[in-house]
Order: structure tokens, then C-alpha cells, then sequence
């Protein structure tokens, strides 16, 4: 049973058929999913969710496809975690981690998308997925495509972080470093698809991949009791997950699904060296001035945004705000929820601690109220952003004199630790 009824145009309203579409063709505008709330409200309750699969699929409902889904079966349902010692360091009363630095199978949200992005990609006929990625979406869609058995090309920019290229190629997909950023890498995508037949999840099937973000809210929402918090704080790349987490919540209100009214206000958190967003909310400009990013959060460089204003849009009616903060706070923040939640992620959950620990103390995070950190991708993939601000390892002999000598006398303190 499939409650999408088709695409429309987020600019001129204009309706589509869900095809594989990649622009309104009278306003360029980009287009969403639209589904059936009547028909979805008559079987959806809180009952069923619970009853239903340990993955994003929980949601199926309100995910864009017709049939049943083909990719991403583990992916989603990720732990939200009370995260009192931290709550306790930055000041605050209630605040929550949402830990995608674990979700199924590559680590990061972009497992969500992908998810849903393969699975229309089968009901539409494609035998080639392909994406313009950096980083996470490169090993989700590599990872993904490999188990459903697509032919796979990949687009990054070639300086990514290692990891995320070793993280891609060892599922054997055709990987392309093109020299340039991101934004070079997504200009060239969009000419190839319009060349060739193939699902790009982020071009043509971009309208059903983005809805896979919205599964990121919805479990915020129903771990917390069928509850929106005060506030969440998320990192923003193109801002399409901002838009989402907030098209969740509100469709959960519509469909009467949480305790009470969503007044749950948005926080937009970008690294100085590529902020478009995040700088026009602060500055209150109408226009989202593209930049060149420079920033060791790889994950969120992008500097031409293609969901900016919708996301801007979010933060300012939800009466929002937007952090921006520096490469050194990046790293901090990385430690800061290593050292108190036990939690390692990568620079974009670095961006999200780093901008929340200043927007507390600009007030706009208020001590008494409920805040949801979105921490978006694993630590392990940009090791190279911190390798030289944790410290070593103590090297000693096999011997047990060694190991006092060189540790519990010379260091008492660091071995307690
Ligand atoms: C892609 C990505 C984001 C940002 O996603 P958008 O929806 O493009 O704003 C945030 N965090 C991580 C780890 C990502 O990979
Ligand atoms: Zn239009």
C-alpha cells in the first residue's frame, strides 16, 4: 500500500509524477514528496510504530516509496542518550545525544537517505546508482549498492579524509576524485545525469533521498515519550537534514502523534571555514552568499548549498538560532563528547557540541530547557582532524618495572585517568 502520491514544486507548487525528476521544468524549483495524510492517519498510531521494525522502516509510511523496501533494512533506530555528564559540563539541565556515529552499516545519517534513496531507485528501474558525496554519502551508497547489487559510481572531491576513501573503495564501486570541491564535483554530476540513465541519489532521486532524513526526527520524537524537545542543534551541509528534522516533527503533530504542540526551535551549527547558512541567519541577510569552503569538517563543505534557504527558513520560524565555530573548537568539541559521554564522532558532531557549548552561553539554548545534540557521523573517519591534539600512547617494556617507572611514577595522574 503506498501513500505517495507524487512530487510537487517546493516554489510553484506545481505536481509531478514520482518519476525520477530532478527540477520543476517551469521554475527550476526543487521538488518534494506528497503523500496521502488522510489515508496514513486512518492506519498509522503510535502502536503500530512500536510494533514495527528495529530500523528507519518503522516509518515506512511516511517514506517515499510504493512497495516494500529493498535497502537499508538495520539502518536507523540509533540510541538517544541522556547525556547527564555532559549536560552537567556545559550548564544544562536535559540534553541528548542522537548517536548516528552507529547507524547501519557505514557510520553516519547518510545510511537513512540511502536507504530510501535505493529503494526507490529499484521501484524506478535503475541498474546504476550514483552520488555526489563528501564523504559519508560515498560509503553509504557504496556500501548499500554493493548489497542490493547496483552498478555503483561515485563522485568525491579528492581530498577527502582517507578513511572515507578506504571506507568506499572497499566495496568496489567506480570511484571518481575530481579535483575541486565539492561543489565542481556536483556541477559535473548534474551534467552526467543528464547523459546518462542513472539513479543519482542526490540529483534526480533527490526528492525521495532527502525524506530518508526526516526518520532522524521521527525517532527523536518517539524515544523521547511521543515528545518534541525545547531545542535541537544540527550541522548543516546543503541543510537538507535541518529541513527534515523539522518536517518530521510537524508531521507527527498533524497526525497526531505527539503529547503536545511541536515548539521545538532549530539550530543550524556550521564551521567558520564554510558557514553560508549559518552567516546569513546571523547577519539577518535575505540572500545566502555561496562560499569556498576551508574547514577540517570535510562532511559539511559545502559551499553553495542547495536546501540554504529552506533551511534558513526553518531556523528563523522556529525561532532558532546559528552557531559558527573555528577549526580549534571543532577539535574540542570532538574531545569534549569523547571525554564525557564516551561518544567519538566525527568534525560535523564536533561542529554540533562545539556550537551548542556557545549558544548556551549566549542564551540561546536556555539552562532549563530540553536540547537534542544531532550527532551525525562517526570519529573514526577523520582521525586525521585529531590526531595531533590527543596526547600518545606510553611505550614501555614487557616488564613490570618498566611500567611503573615510565607510567604510575612518572605519571600518576594521566595513568588515573
Ligand atoms: C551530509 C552530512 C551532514 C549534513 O547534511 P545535509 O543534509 O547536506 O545538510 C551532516 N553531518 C554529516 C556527518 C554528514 O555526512
Ligand atoms: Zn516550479
Amino acid at each position: 500500500m503506498s501513500y505517495l502520491k507524487g512530487l510537487r514544486c517546493r516554489e510553484c507548487g506545481r505536481e509531478y509524477p514520482k518519476q525520477a525528476l530532478y527540477v520543476c521544468e517551469y521554475c527550476f524549483g526543487s521538488l518534494e514528496a506528497v503523500y496521502d495524510y488522510d489515508g496514513i492517519k486512518k492506519i498509522l498510531t503510535r502502536e503500530k510504530i512500536i510494533k514495527g521494525p528495529k530500523s528507519l522502516w518503522r516509518y515506512r509510511e511516511l517514506l517515499p516509496i510504493d512497495g516494500n523496501p529493498s535497502a537499508g533494512f538495520y539502518s536507523g533506530f540509533t540510541p538517544l542518550v541522556k547525556a547527564d555528564i555532559l549536560a552537567r559540563e556545559l550548564g544544562v539541565r536535559e540534553l541528548y545525544v542522537k548517536d548516528d556515529s552507529v547507524c547501519h552499516p557505514t557510520w553516519s545519517f547518510k545510511d537513512r537517505v540511502v536507504a530510501v534513496a535505493l529503494s526507490r531507485a529499484r521501484e524506478l528501474g535503475f541498474d546504476t546508482v550514483a552520488c555526489a558525496s563528501t564523504g559519508n554519502l560515498a560509503n553509504s551508497v557504496a556500501a548499500n549498492a554493493a548489497w542490493a547489487g547496483f552498478k555503483r559510481y561515485i563522485f568525491i572531491p579528492a581530498n577527502l579524509e582517507k578513511a572515507k576513501i578506504i571506507g568506499t573503495l572497499v566495496y568496489l564501486p567506480n570511484l571518481i576524485a575530481v579535483n575541486g570541491n565539492y561543489d565542481d564535483v556536483n556541477r559535473l554530476c548534474a551534467e552526467i545525469a543528464a547523459k546518462y540513465r542513472w539513479g543519482f541519489v542526490n540529483i534526480n532521486l533527490r526528492a525521495y533521498y532527502a525524506e530518508g532524513s526526516k526518520t532522524f526526527g521521527f525517532e527523536i520524537a518517539e524515544q523521547l515519550g511521543w515528545r518534541a524537545p525545547q531545542h535541537i542543534v544540527a550541522p548543516a551541509a546543503s541543510g537538507s537534514l535541518i529541513t527534515k528534522i523539522w518536517k518530521a516533527l510537524k508531521e507527527f503533530e498533524k497526525l497526531g502523534l505527539l503529547e503536545s504542540k511541536v515548539e521545538t526551535k532549530i539550530h543550524c551549527a556550521q564551521p567558520e571555514g564554510c558557514s553560508p547558512i549559518s552567516t546569513a541567519i546571523q547577519t539577518g541577510a535575505e540572500v545566502i552568499r555561496p562560499v569556498k569552503p576551508s574547514t577540517i569538517a570535510k562532511s559539511l563543505a559545502i559551499g553553495n548549498p542547495a536546501d540554504g534557504y529552506y533551511a534558513k527558513d526553518v531556523v528563523q520560524a522556529s525561532g532558532g538560532s546559528a552557531g559558527i565555530v573555528s577549526d580549534e573548537e571543532i577539535r574540542e568539541g570532538i574531545k569534549l563528547l569523547a571525554r564525557t559521554e564516551g561518544i567519538f564522532t566525527e568534525t560535523a558532531g564536533g561542529v554540533t557540541v562545539a556550537a551548542a557549548k556557545k549558544l548556551i552561553r549566549e542564551g540561546k539554548l536556555p539552562k532549563e530547557e530540553s536540547i537534542v545534540l544531532a550527532i551525525t557521523g562517526s570519529g573514526l573517519k577523520t582521525q586525521e582532524a585529531i590526531q595531533d591534539s590527543v596526547g600518545q600512547a606510553a611505550e614501555i617494556e614487557a616488564n613490570l618495572a618498566a611500567f611503573e617507572d615510565k607510567v604510575m611514577k612518572k605519571n600518576p595522574v594521566a595513568a588515573g585517568r
